[in-house]
């Protein structure tokens, strides 16, 4: 349990604004909500670029495979 910095009202741990003010809490929250975003960013970056390269493999296949399909087509 944690309390608000503003009124200080018991609320949830983790929750991120206080229930009875609308406060945001920054007293236990800050090292969360700046560990969170790094831990994701870190984590969706490499996704990112792997689903990029994934993109651009299939698209190439798909180009590849449509001009074969074409070449076929077309005799
Ligand atoms: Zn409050």
């Amino acid at each position: 349990m944690s309390f608000c910095t503003k009124c200080g009202t018991q609320v949830q741990e983790g929750i991120k604004f206080c229930g009875n003010c609308g406060n945001a809490m920054q007293g236990g929250n800050t090292p969360q909500a700046s560990q969170s975003p790094n831990l994701e960013g870190f984590q969706t970056k490499p996704a990112k670029k792997s689903n990029g390269w994934w993109g651009v493999l299939a698209f190439a296949i798909a180009f590849i495979i449509f001009k074969i399909i074409q070449h076929y087509v077309k005799f």
